[in-house]
C-alpha cells in the first residue's frame, strides 16, 4: 500500500520557494514501490512530475496529478582499474555531497561541479556544467526505468545524446526515463581543469598555479558563494536563461555594434553569447518588481524575494526576453523547466 500524501506542500521542495501544492506526492526509494506508483499513475491517467531537488523548476501554484520524488540512495564502487574507477550513485543522493564524498575518497574529475544544487539523478538531465567541466565528460552510464517498456535499462553515454546543457532526457525522450542510478568514470590521479579563466585567476591570485583537488573544489565553492544567491536565503534556480549560440556572421555583426560583447567560440563555427551580459546591457541587473527581480550580482539569475508567484516571475522573464530581442535581435530561451 503506497502512502501518497494528498495536497502536499512543495514550498520547501522548489528552490524559488514559491508556494506550491501537489495534488498527490510520493517519495520512493525502491523499484517495487516505483512500479506500483507508476501503475496507479497510468491507471488514473495522472500527469506525472519526477522531482529531484527542485532547483531547476518553475512550478505553478497547483500541480495536478502526481509528483514522485526518486529517493534511491547509496554510493558504490563498481570497478577499480587502478587509474580509473567506476562509481555508482543513487539518483536521490545530493549532488554537492556526492562531489565532496568523492574528494574524500581520492576520486577525481567532478571538483569543478561542486556546490551545484540538486540531486545526482537530475545531473544528466541538463548535462550540468560549470567552470569548464560538464558531467557528460565523466558519465559512464545511467540506470533508468523506461516508462514505455516497463523495464530497467542501462543507457550508455552515446544513448544520452549529451550536448551543451542538454540531453535526450530534456528533449527527444523527455518524460520517458526515470533515472534511478548514475555511473561515473573517475580518476585516481588528479589533473586540474583550469580552462575557465576566472577559476585560474582566483587561484593564481593566491599564488597557486598547480592546484590540488581540494584547492580547486574550495576555490569553486568560494567563487560561487561570492556571486550566486543561496536558495535557502533567496529563491532562485541558478541561470534563468540559456547562453544563446549564434552563427559567426551574427557574432561579427554584434561585435561591431557592441565591442564589449562577451562571447566564446562554440563548436567549429558558432559563438556562445553570455546571456547575463546581454541582460545586463539591456538594463535589467538589480531590477526589482515587488517580490521578483534580477539578482544584482549576476543578471542571469532571477530571484524571488518572497510572497510572490511563478506567474509574476514568468511575466518578468518575458519582459527581459523582449527587451534583449529589441536591443540585440537575439532570442533567449529559459533554462529551468516550467511545470505544468
Ligand atoms: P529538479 O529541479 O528537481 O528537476 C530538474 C529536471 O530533471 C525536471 O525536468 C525533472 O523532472 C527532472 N528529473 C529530476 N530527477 C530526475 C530523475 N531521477 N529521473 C528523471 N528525471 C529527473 N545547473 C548547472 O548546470 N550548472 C550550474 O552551475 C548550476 N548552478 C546552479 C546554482 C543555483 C544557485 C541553482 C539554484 C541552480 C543551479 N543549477 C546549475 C541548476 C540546477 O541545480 C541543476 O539543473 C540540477 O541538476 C537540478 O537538480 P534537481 O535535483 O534540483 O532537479
Ligand atoms: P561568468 O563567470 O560570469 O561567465 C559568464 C558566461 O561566460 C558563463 O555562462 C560561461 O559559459 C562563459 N564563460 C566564461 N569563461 C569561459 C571560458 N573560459 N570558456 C567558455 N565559456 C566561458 O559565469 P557565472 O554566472 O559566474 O557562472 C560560473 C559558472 O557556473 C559557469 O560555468 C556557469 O555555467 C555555471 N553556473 C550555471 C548555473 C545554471 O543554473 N546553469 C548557475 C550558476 C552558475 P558556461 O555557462 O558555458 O560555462
Amino acid at each position: 500500500m503506497l502512502n501518497w500524501e494528498n495536497n502536499a506542500d512543495l514550498t520547501a521542495a522548489n528552490s524559488f520557494g514559491f508556494p506550491v501544492r501537489a495534488e498527490r506526492f510520493l517519495k520512493v526509494d525502491n523499484i517495487d514501490d516505483l512500479e506500483s506508483a507508476l501503475t496507479e499513475v497510468k491507471e488514473n491517467s495522472w500527469p506525472l512530475l519526477i522531482l529531484g531537488g527542485g532547483s531547476n523548476l518553475v512550478l505553478a501554484e497547483e500541480i495536478p496529478g502526481a509528483v514522485i520524488s526518486v529517493g534511491f540512495s547509496g554510493i558504490n564502487i563498481l570497478a577499480d582499474e587502478g587509474l580509473q574507477v567506476i562509481v555508482e550513485a543513487g539518483a536521490g543522493e545530493n549532488w554537492h555531497q556526492f562531489v565532496g564524498h568523492l574528494l574524500e575518497k581520492g576520486l577525481h574529475g567532478l571538483e569543478n561541479l561542486a556546490l551545484i544544487p540538486g540531486s545526482v539523478g537530475a545531473a544528466p538531465v541538463q548535462n550540468i556544467g560549470a567552470y569548464g567541466v560538464e558531467v557528460a565528460e565523466r558519465l559512464h552510464s545511467v540506470i533508468a526505468y523506461d516508462r514505455i517498456t516497463g523495464e530497467v535499462v542501462q543507457l550508455n553515454k552515446p544513448d544520452c545524446k549529451f550536448r551543451y546543457r542538454n540531453s535526450t532526457f530534456k528533449t527527444e525522450e523527455k518524460g520517458r526515463y526515470i533515472i534511478l542510478k548514475v555511473r561515473f568514470t573517475l580518476d585516481t590521479e588528479f589533473t586540474p581543469v583550469l580552462t575557465y579563466k576566472v577559476l585560474e585567476e582566483c587561484l593564481a591570485a593566491k599564488g597557486v598555479d598547480k592546484p590540488d583537488a581540494l584547492q580547486v573544489y574550495c576555490e569553486v565553492c568560494a567563487i560561487r558563494n561570492s556571486k550566486l544567491p543561496t536558495p535557502d536565503q533567496l529563491g532562485n534556480a541558478g541561470s534563468f536563461f540559456e547562453n544563446p549560440v549564434v552563427s559567426a556572421d551574427k557574432y561579427t555583426e554584434l561585435k561591431q555594434a557592441f565591442p564589449q560583447l562577451v562571447a566564446y567560440p562554440e563548436g567549429d563555427s558558432c559563438f556562445k553569447l553570455a546571456a547575463g551580459w546581454l541582460i545586463d546591457q539591456a538594463g535589467w541587473k538589480g531590477y526589482r518588481d515587488g517580490p521578483v527581480g534580477v539578482y544584482p550580482k549576476q543578471a542571469l539569475v532571477l530571484v524571488h524575494y518572497g510572497q510572490g508567484s511563478s506567474e509574476q516571475l514568468l511575466a518578468l522573464a518575458e519582459k527581459i526576453k523582449i527587451s534583449v530581442y529589441e536591443k540585440f535581435a537575439v532570442h533567449l530561451e529559459m533554462e529551468p523547466r516550467i511545470y505544468p
